[in-house]
């Protein structure tokens, strides 16, 4: 579908559970109100039905932590046979077990989400002592044959961590993508790292190279790293400091049902859950969302309303 800047939009990124597993400090508000409500099967399969009819193709399913839902296996399946591709993004803490079940079902890809390979760093950003099932999720998802990625988060808090980050991703050959930090839950701006602080960082230890290639359908910009020992391919998703908005052809379904437009205007949304068996209607609201899909975010760690990112879904 188009919108009204021209932009296809064609991929929805879909949190099927605020529940998490970690607390990642930014990605959450101190006190949550869970819905703990999450959707059923059965209003998954009638949602994914329209958005295939409104030429919608990619999805990425997301959370909260969507491997706590124990229908994981059969939502991708739902998905991907209506799908062009399926794709999880996951804190990796559960996939040891289920990375081969969910690659039978269809799912393409994994994104881990990784902060810190220090494990006492990795305690103090999640909350949670799970570095090691991380790994474990990360490794089983690549011997089942799923597409891996890691996402890092750049914080003050890691900063130091970035090189053992990029010495893994060189050894095990899974590209490492830095994200901006956005100002959602408990941020603060002295927690920010822009992509060129990380760049200047890295540059002092690796030769970094810009490269046009791109890895899956996301707005990374990529580079090609070289150590003494190693080479490699890392990404920079520089969501404050470059916005990409001009090529973004998403749409986000958050975990309570509401179709959201654009991540940085979580206050522009529209209800799908009322109106789940009117066919008709259901297509002029996400008709709707689409048309008020913002030319552009205004992230502003001042001014911006703190939503809980889970909620949404990164
Ligand atoms: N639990 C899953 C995970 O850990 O990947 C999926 C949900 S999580 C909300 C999705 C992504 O959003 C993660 O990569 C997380 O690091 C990122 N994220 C959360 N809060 C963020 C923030 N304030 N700024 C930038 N990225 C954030």
């Amino acid at each position: 579908m188009k919108d009204r800047y021209g932009r296809d939009i064609v991929y929805l990124r879909w949190s099927i559970t605020e529940r998490c597993n970690l607390q990642c400090y930014y990605c959450t508000l101190q006190k949550e109100d869970y819905s703990n409500n999450p959707m059923s099967l059965d209003v998954i399969e009638k949602l994914s039905n329209i958005f295939k009819r409104l030429g919608f193709k990619y999805v990425r399913i997301t959370g909260g932590e969507p491997t706590l839902r124990k229908d994981l296996v059969e939502v991708v399946e739902i998905m991907s046979e209506r799908f062009l591709q399926v794709s999880l993004t996951t804190n990796g803490t559960l996939l040891a077990d289920i990375s081969s079940d969910l690659k039978k079902a269809g799912l393409s890809g994994v994104n881990v989400s990784l902060d810190s390979v220090n494990s006492e760093r990795f305690l103090k950003i999640t909350g949670r002592n799970k570095l090691n099932d991380v790994i474990d999720g990360i490794y089983a998802a690549r011997k089942a044959g799923l597409s891996v990625k890691l996402n890092t988060v750049l914080l003050k808090e890691n900063i130091e961590d970035i090189s053992d980050l990029i010495d893994f991703s060189l050894k095990e050959k899974i590209p490492v993508r830095f994200i901006e930090l956005m100002p959602f839950g408990n941020v603060k701006k002295e927690d920010f790292v822009s992509q060129e602080d990380a760049i200047r960082r890295i540059s002092e230890r690796y030769k970094l190279e810009s490269i046009d290639e791109k890895l899956g359908l996301g707005p990374s910009s990529y580079y090609r790293v070289v150590s003494k020992s190693a080479e490699g391919i890392i990404g920079f998703i520089p969501a404050i400091t470059h916005k990409f908005c001009d090529s973004c052809n998403k749409i986000r379904i958050s975990s309570s049902g509401e179709l959201l437009p654009c991540l940085a205007h979580p206050d522009v949304k529209v209800e799908l859950l009322d109106v789940i068996d009117n066919e008709v209607e259901l297509k002029e609201r996400i008709k709707k969302a689409v048309e008020l899909k913002p030319f552009a975010h205004k992230f502003n760690y001042e001014t911006s309303s703190r939503f809980s990112m889970k909620r949404i879904g990164g």
